[in-house]
C-alpha cells in the first residue's frame, strides 16, 4: 500500500517507520514509463521509495507554461501503487514554499549555457527545490533522468556543494517506440506535430552516427543534427549543441566524452532531448 502526505509533518512521521536506505524520485506527475523506470530502480535498490509530486511554480519562466503544465493526481497515484512506492509525498505549494520562505539556490556556471540561456532561472528553480526536497526526504539515493542531462549535473552539483550526502543516480532515457522520448509535454503535441517530433531522436543518432564514423568537429556534428531537423518543416529549433559533457560548453573539437543537444519546437510545445557520446 502506498502511503500518501501532504506536510512536511506527515511525511517525517511515514519516514519513521521505514527501514533505510530510502530512494527518492522527484517528479511533476503526469507520470510516464520514463517515470516508471525511475521508480523500479529505486525499489530495486532500497528498502523505502519516495516520489514527490510537486509541480514547482519556481522553475517555470513563463506563468502559461505553468497553467498549461499537465496535471492528473488519481492516475500518478495509481501507477506509484502499481510500482510498488511505499511513500508519495504530495504538497502543496505553501507548503513547500511556507509563508516567510526567503532562500533560493543560484547556481553558477554550469546552469548558463543551453537550457539555463533558453529559460533565465529555471535552474534556480529546480535547484532550490531539489535541495528542500532532499532536506525533508533525507534520502540515500535519488533517480532522475538522463532525458535531462543538464538537471542532473545540475543536481549533482548543488549536492556536492551544499553537502547534502544524497547520492544521485542518472538512469537512462525512456522512448517511445518511434524514438520520441517520453515526456509529460508530449501530450500538448497535435497528432501532426506528434508525427514530427521523432525527427529530434533521428538528428542526434545522425551525428552520433558521424561521430562513430570519427567526425571530431563540433561544428560538423551541429550541422549534422540541424541538417536532419530541416527535413521537418513545423520544427522550430531553439538550439542545437556538441558540448564538453561535464561543463556543456560547446566543443570546437571534440576530444573524449561529450553531449549532443537540442531543443525544439513544435508550435507552442518545446522539446529537448540528448545523446551522450563516449
Ligand atoms: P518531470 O516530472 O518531467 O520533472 O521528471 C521527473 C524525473 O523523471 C526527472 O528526473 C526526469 O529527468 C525524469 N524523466 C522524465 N522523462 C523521462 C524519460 N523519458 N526517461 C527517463 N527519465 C525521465
Amino acid at each position: 500500500m502506498t502511503t500518501v502526505v501532504r506536510t512536511r509533518a506527515a511525511l517525517r512521521a511515514a519516514l519513521d517507520s521505514r527501514t533505510r536506505p530510502v530512494g527518492l524520485v522527484p517528479t511533476m506527475g503526469w507520470l510516464h514509463a520514463g517515470h516508471r523506470a525511475l521508480m523500479v530502480r529505486a525499489r530495486e535498490e532500497n528498502a523505502t521509495t519516495v516520489v514527490t509530486i510537486f509541480v514547482n511554480p519556481r522553475q517555470f519562466g513563463d506563468p502559461s507554461d505553468l497553467a498549461r503544465y499537465p496535471r492528473n493526481e488519481a492516475n500518478d497515484l495509481a501507477i506509484c501503487e502499481t510500482e510498488g512506492v511505499d511513500i508519495v509525498f504530495a504538497p502543496s505549494v505553501d507548503e513547500v514554499y511556507p509563508p516567510g520562505f526567503d532562500t533560493v539556490v543560484s547556481m553558477g556556471a554550469i546552469a548558463r549555457p543551453l537550457e539555463g540561456a533558453a529559460r533565465p532561472g529555471h535552474f534556480d528553480g529546480v535547484a532550490t527545490v531539489v535541495a528542500i526536497l532532499f532536506g525533508l526526504v533525507r534520502a540515500d539515493r535519488a533517480y532522475v533522468g538522463q532525458k535531462d542531462a543538464q538537471q542532473v549535473a545540475v543536481i549533482r552539483r548543488m549536492a556536492l556543494d551544499l553537502a547534502i550526502p544524497t547520492k544521485v543516480i542518472a538512469c537512462p532515457t525512456v522512448r517511445e517506440p518511434d524514438g520520441l522520448a517520453m515526456s509529460s509535454r508530449n501530450v500538448h503535441l497535435s497528432p501532426d506535430e506528434r508525427a514530427a517530433a521523432p525527427v529530434l531522436h533521428r538528428a542526434l543518432l545522425a551525428a552520433r552516427d558521424s561521430w562513430e564514423q570519427e567526425e571530431r568537429s563540433g561544428d560538423a556534428l551541429r550541422a549534422r543534427m540541424r541538417a536532419v531537423l530541416a527535413t521537418e518543416p513545423s520544427a522550430d529549433v531553439d538550439y542545437v549543441s556538441c558540448a564538453d559533457a561535464a561543463t556543456l560548453a560547446e566543443l570546437d573539437r571534440v576530444p573524449g566524452r561529450a553531449l549532443l543537444s537540442l531543443a525544439v519546437r513544435f508550435g507552442s510545445t518545446r522539446l529537448i532531448d540528448n545523446e551522450p557520446l563516449g
